[in-house]
């Protein structure tokens, strides 16, 4: 019997009739002969919904309680969909993460799995039902607080638990056919990628391509776990998430991600000397602050400014740490500008492929788009530029490396 873990993202159960064809598919699965774990999202737009109303009633809602606030999205729908499922004559239970035993270290908002105890998952799956658990949450093992894992935390559930009962395969059901060269809504004619190597996988997801989180494709290669990102409202044939020597097509470039959530923060007229931005990124990362991108400028009468990006709902907790720290440290202060977006282009090709930035940078050019910060990896080049600019940013590189059929067009023009 093959074991098949499956996603339903929020657009997928976002109403009660999704909801029923959600049950549809699960049911074919399970009446096909499989062992079916099902890991369902909140509905719709439920958890910005939630958000909102827990920054209406507080300025600084605490972790633990927004947290717990959070994970009832998911558990809404963990139990309708159960309801629909044994409407149809298919026996299910749902589970919520802490039941299912993910078990995630206790940082709130952002959560770790750092174990899976599926015990009682199994258990129901061999009485023969489908088991649904409750995605994007866990229970820390320290705290024995409910924690969630972060924005798009479901693909994780889904990987992990895959990872961890065996899974042929872990289903991704999204509102998309699967992975493409660019967000389709912001490029029409980017291509559906057939096989993407969770190497480049990895860099699209981390560089905002919010189709897999990231820790679900790390999950994945870290346990060969065989992802299919593939839509809910079809039944074609998505992209395979899997290993480099599965990759048949040799792509130099697979895509061009983009992100707009984050936002630069710059401390200026840093004292130039060892130790300082060992002082500030140490004091940042004791407060669990995730920094992205660093730059620091070409210092002029010993003082420099150091500026680097950061998730934009973190950076009053980063102004908190930092301020304290300059005065001490005798920097000038700490600027946040919260209008950038970052730009990346992916593809394992580049290490063998010289003049890729080049063409990128040129593309920007051309399109009128300022580059304010470039970082690169062996696979990856990225660039803020301003967010006003991003869509125009995205559409000139895409089609700079012939990704889409705009490209043809653009060249044959
Ligand atoms: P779900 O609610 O199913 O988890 P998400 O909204 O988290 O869905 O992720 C799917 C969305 O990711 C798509 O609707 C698409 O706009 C966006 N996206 C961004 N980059 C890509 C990409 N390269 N390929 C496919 N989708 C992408
Ligand atoms: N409901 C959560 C979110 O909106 C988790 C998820 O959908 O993956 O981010
Ligand atoms: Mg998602």
């Amino acid at each position: 019997m093959a074991i098949v873990v499956q996603k339903y993202g929020g657009t997928s159960v976002g109403d009660v009739d999704r909801m029923k064809r959600v049950a549809d598919r699960v049911a074919r699965t399970h009446r096909a002969g499989n062992q079916t774990v099902v890991v369902v999202s909140a509905m719709g737009t439920t958890t910005d919904e939630l958000v909102s109303m827990a920054s209406r009633i507080s300025e600084r809602p605490p972790e633990r309680e927004l947290d717990i606030l959070l994970t009832s999205g998911e558990r809404i729908s963990m139990s309708l969909l159960a309801m629909a499922l044994h409407d149809r004559d298919v026996p299910a239970k749902s589970f919520t993460g802490s039941q299912a035993g993910i078990i995630t270290d206790a940082v709130h908002g952002k959560a770790r799995i750092v174990d899976i105890t599926p015990g009682r998952v199994q258990e129901a799956l061999d009485d023969g039902n489908v088991v649904i658990v409750a995605g994007f949450q866990g229970v820390s093992q320290d705290t024995k607080d409910i924690t969630t894992l972060g924005r798009g935390g479901s693909d994780t559930t889904a990987v992990a638990l895959a990872a961890s009962l065996k899974a042929d395969v872990c289903e991704i059901y999204t509102d998309v056919d699967g992975v493409y060269t660019a967000d389709p809504r912001i490029v029409p004619t980017a291509h559906k990628l057939d096989r993407v190597s969770y190497e480049e996988m990895l860099e699209l997801a981390a560089q905002g391509a919010k189709v897999l989180q990231v820790r679900s494709v790390e999950f994945g290669r870290n346990h060969g776990v065989r992802i299919h990102v593939r839509s809910s409202f079809s039944f074609n044939d998505g992209t395979w998430v899997g290993p480099q020597e599965d990759i048949v097509e040799d792509a130099i470039i697979s895509g061009v991600a983009h992100d707009t959530s984050e936002a630069k923060l710059t401390i200026q007229q840093v004292p130039d000397r060892p130790g300082v931005a060992s002082r500030l990124f140490s004091a940042l990362a004791e407060d669990n602050i995730n920094i992205d991108m660093i730059v620091q400028n070409v210092s002029a009468d010993g003082r420099t400014d150091i500026s680097f990006t950061l998730p934009r709902g973190e950076t009053d907790k980063a102004r908190a740490v930092l301020e304290p720290l300059c005065s001490e440290l005798g920097a000038e202060g700490v600027r946040v500008d919260e209008e950038i977006a970052k730009v990346s282009l992916v593809g394992a090709g580049m290490k063998t492929h010289p003049g890729v930035a080049a063409k990128m940078f040129g593309a920007l050019s051309a399109a009128g788009v300022n580059i304010e910060m470039i970082s690169t990896s062996t696979i990856r080049v990225s660039v803020v530029v301003a967010k006003d600019q991003v869509e125009t940013a995205v559409q000139a590189v895409h089609a700079a490396f012939g990704l889409g059929d705009d490209a043809q067009l653009l060249e044959d023009a």
